[in-house]
């Protein structure tokens, strides 16, 4: 479970992240949908541990990771990460990459085996990034980020790079490892239809603000004003 409380940021006197606070739980997807620029992709980053927030509190499970006085470091703090740009080591094979972050011992093969089942690419655990088409990247990167069972899964936009079709069927795969995991899930999009399909719950950021916060189909039928309703009128 995550929570974070009254999280502000700024960068040369503006306030990019505007006292946002959120939570997620586990096996439940909260998506963080907002236009470009409104403090999304920050916001995650702070969550990871690679930024720090000027004020405000984060949780795991219970556990204070982060306030102004106390800091767990990235590695410390059970958070895995997908990102669009958080590409696979192109040096390792595809099972050392996905065995990257855990501690040796004799259970890793059969965790990384485990995790190449789900995501479907067992075949592939000797094959290298280069020779596999980037839906098979997404899906292992997926099973690298899962390995360390992390409480918290952040995904920043881990779809956008794939053609439509692909989107939609590694979208629902995802989705089933990350539940069947009991992970809790924030996913950052700036698609209101990704959002829609993926999200037990929507938080709708503006300007650095969370503006409106529910069940996906509350939002889309009473939107809080004008602009979030042409936001979502655009959906596809
Ligand atoms: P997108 O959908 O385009 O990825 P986003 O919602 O993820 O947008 P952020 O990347 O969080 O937006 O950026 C929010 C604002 O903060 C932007 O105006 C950006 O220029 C600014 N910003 C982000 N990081 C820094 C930084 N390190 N220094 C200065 N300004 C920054
Ligand atoms: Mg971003």
């Amino acid at each position: 479970r995550l929570e974070i409380k009254n999280i502000v940021k700024s960068f040369g006197g503006r306030r990019v992240v505007d006292d946002v606070s959120l939570h997620v739980m586990p096996g439940q997807v909260t998506c963080l949908l907002g236009p470009s620029g409104c403090g999304k992709s920050t916001t995650l980053r702070i969550i990871a541990g690679v930024e720090m927030q000027d004020t405000g509190t984060i949780h795991v499970d219970g556990q204070l990771v982060c306030d102004t006085i106390h800091r767990v470091p990235p590695e410390g703090r059970s958070i895995g990460l997908m990102f669009q740009d958080f590409a696979l080591f192109p040096h390792l094979s595809v099972g050392q990459n996905v065995a990257f972050g855990l501690k040796k011992g004799r259970d890793v093969g059969a965790r990384v085996q485990e995790l190449l089942n789900k995501v479907g690419m067992s075949r592939y655990i000797d094959d290298y990034p280069h020779q596999l088409s980037g839906g098979e990247q997404q899906r292992v990167a997926l099973a690298r980020a899962l390995a360390p069972r992390p409480r918290i899964m952040l995904m920043d936009e881990p779809f956008s790079g794939l053609d439509d079709r692909l989107r939609d069927d590694i979208r629902d795969e995802t989705l089933e490892v990350l539940k069947g995991e009991g992970t809790a899930v924030l996913l950052v999009t700036h698609e209101p239809g990704e959002a829609m399909r993926m999200a037990d719950e929507i938080a709708l950021m503006r300007d650095g603000e969370i503006v409106q916060q529910g069940a996906p189909y509350n939002i889309y039928n009473t939107p809080v004003d004008l602009k979030s309703a042409s936001f979502f009128s655009d959906i596809n």
